[in-house]
């Protein structure tokens, strides 16, 4: 199959479409990207790659990297991290407050606001140095030092984050917040900047392709817990529209307000896209139809 011909023509016939929906703004400094960059990346298995547009420019990842603290706090507290956060699809927005079972305190998944931040929490409490750990973590997964937190992004963030420092306050009433809620927000504000290409996106997430192994063999994750993440990017990866990625896609994956898209076929490849424009539930509007177009054409989805 010619893969790199494919993403060419998808991104070809793409780019120029007139409705590219809207680059976020409810964080400040996101609002400054240009919403014409458009960048598609795929890594198979056996290590193969192909890039097409913009897919060496960094952009900030957001809510995936939920998925990366989630996966580092899966392998140092067990399947015991589900008793403080659920695995049921939201059919809501990430940053819904009334999800946080109310009567209990755990939130409906760990990809809402409020679960991320109760696994954000969770790091708080193994890392020494939670900001270092959390990023040398992510380099060593992607096996690359340049990767780094925009701090203008954290900071424009922890300025205006007022809903999820609600959700933080919420959660350490209910007892499910071990430490201080300054430094969780804090900590979470960080993790969302950090900065990606798509390059170094599928390269991160080549693990859950590959059963919690990076593409140098080394081991981050049991197959089952990789089997478990996956499951619940599927479920719940993409705000209130998981149905529809899985219905168009057909893929585990997980999209963030910056506009980057990573999904994931468990044994095949992994695929990172990056189009700033968001429709109306938060997700790329150009990513979501890249990867349709793309899983359409090779018959790559796990359906
Ligand atoms: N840092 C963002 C927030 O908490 C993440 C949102 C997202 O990408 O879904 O609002």
């Amino acid at each position: 199959m010619e893969y790199q011909n494919i993403l060419e023509e998808i991104h070809a016939t793409l780019k120029n479409v007139p409705e590219k929906g809207t680059v976020a703004s409810y964080i400040p400094e996101l609002e400054k990207v240009n919403i014409n960059r458009f960048g598609l990346y795929l890594l198979m298995l056996n290590k193969e790659e192909h890039g097409t547009g913009d897919f060496d420019i960094p952009f900030s990842i957001q809510s995936i990297s939920k998925v990366l603290s989630l996966a580092k706090a899966l392998h140092f507290t067990g399947a015991d991290l589900w008793k403080r956060v659920d695995v049921e699809p939201s059919g809501n927005p990430f940053n819904f407050l009334a999800l946080l079972e109310l009567e209990k305190g755990i939130p409906r998944n760990p990809f809402i606001n409020a679960g991320a931040i109760v696994v954000s929490d969770i790091l708080l409490s193994y890392f020494s140095d939670p900001k270092k750990d959390f990023l040398n973590y992510v380099r060593e997964l992607a096996e690359d030092d340049s990767i780094n937190y925009n701090e203008a992004v954290a900071r424009s963030e922890k300025a205006t984050g007022f809903r999820n420092a609600a959700a933080a306050n919420l959660l350490k009433s209910f007892g499910n917040i071990h430490n201080k809620v300054e430094n969780v927000l804090d900590f979470y504000f960080y993790q969302c900047s950090l900065s990606m290409t798509c390059r170094q996106l599928a390269r991160t997430f080549y693990m859950f392709a590959n059963s919690g192994k990076n593409a140098s063999g080394k081991v981050f994750l049991t197959p089952s817990q990789a089997k478990r993440i996956n499951a619940v990017m599927l479920t719940c990866g993409f705000y209130d529209e998981a149905g529809e990625f899985a219905f168009e896609v057909g893929l585990p994956g997980k999209s963030g307000v910056g506009g980057g898209i990573v999904a994931v076929h468990p044994e095949k490849y992994c695929i990172s896209t990056w189009s700033p424009g968001l429709n109306e539930k938060g997700n790329s509007l150009l990513g979501m139809q890249a990867l349709e177009v793309f899983t359409t054409r090779t018959g790559l989805s796990i359906f």
